[in-house]
């Protein structure tokens, strides 16, 4: 099966580099505002997309259960290492373009700073939409292309790429920025409804983040996130959508982590609990289990 090409953070360093001595302190607390302001503050079975190292896990603690997905197997070993190993975390590394989860399985899904590294964003927006159920809540976050620095460059003849057409612009390999009204239209197209939309990082700007004392940043940008519901002119922009007219989906019997997955290569569930494999009974693949870290990127041999 061939899927889009995936960005891969193996053996990265992203969390330490980019976020601990990054200076990004500024992003990351508006970040957290911003999901307290969209996501509901408890329900049962949460699916965090592109979960990396967990920094934003434990804004989610209000879930029953928590599935942190990745590409990486080496980002989700950080992840453990910092909120440990319990039945609350389930550590699923994954292609966002085959997601091993049966329909309807998550009344919530965040994806947080991973849209930016996707070539086909539809296809991967329509993946999670199947495994919502009726009434899910779906954060999204992307990043825009049709922010102020884009449209002064442009404007001013340095930037070759318009920031008003919808499609995406890929500035460096995998690496996209995308117009808050094609993403719209995705999420319509899909069946989702869009309830809120924030915009974040206004003041992402070096010579502020230098001069001006982060927490007075930080509460300028959460006044101006609710800006968001008229126009899109900053870097980040959040979107709260929920999934309408969808069937809602029969109680499962069981809510035991094995009864949540289905084979990704084929779509058949349940899978079958092997030792240190779940092995699917329709097509033979067998996908790796190894020190609390469910693999279904490629199957096992
Ligand atoms: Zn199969």
């Amino acid at each position: 099966m061939t899927t889009p090409p995936v960005c891969d953070y193996e053996g990265s360093d992203y969390q330490t580099s980019f976020w601990e001595k990054g200076g990004r302190e500024y992003e990351d607390r508006t970040e957290a505002i911003a999901l307290k302001r969209l996501l509901p503050t408890s329900g049962r079975l949460l699916l965090e997309l592109g979960a990396g190292a967990g920094r934003n896990t434990p804004r989610y603690l209000g879930f029953d259960r928590i599935v942190l997905l990745d590409y990486s197997r080496t980002q989700l070993e950080q992840a453990q290492e910092r909120l440990g190993k319990s039945d609350k975390y389930i550590y699923v590394a994954a292609d966002v373009y085959r997601l091993p989860f049966v329909d309807g399985l998550f009344d919530a899904a965040t994806m947080i700073r991973v849209l930016h590294h996707m070539a086909d964003a539809p296809k991967a927006l329509a993946q999670i939409k199947d495994v919502l159920g009726s009434g899910g809540v779906f954060v999204l976050e992307f990043a825009n292309k049709l922010n102020l620095k884009a449209i002064f460059r442009y404007l001013l003849g340095r930037q070759k790429w318009s920031p008003f057409t919808p499609e995406p612009v890929e500035f460096a390999k995998l690496n996209f920025d995308f117009h808050p009204m094609a993403v719209r239209n995705w999420l319509k197209e899909l069946g989702f409804k869009i309830e809120k939309t924030l915009t974040l990082s206004h003041f992402r700007v070096g010579i502020l983040k230098r001069i001006v004392p982060t927490g007075i940043l930080v509460f300028l940008d959460s006044i101006s996130q609710w800006t968001g519901n008229f126009w899109q002119l900053s870097p980040s922009v959040f979107m709260k959508a929920k999934v309408v007219g969808r069937n809602a989906i029969p109680p499962r019997e069981q809510d035991t982590i094995l009864s949540y997955f289905k084979c990704p290569a084929c779509g058949h569930s349940p899978l079958v609990e092997k030792e240190n494999s779940l092995e699917c009974s329709n097509c033979k693949k067998k996908w790796g289990v190894k020190d609390g870290i469910y693999d279904f990127r490629e199957p096992v041999k």
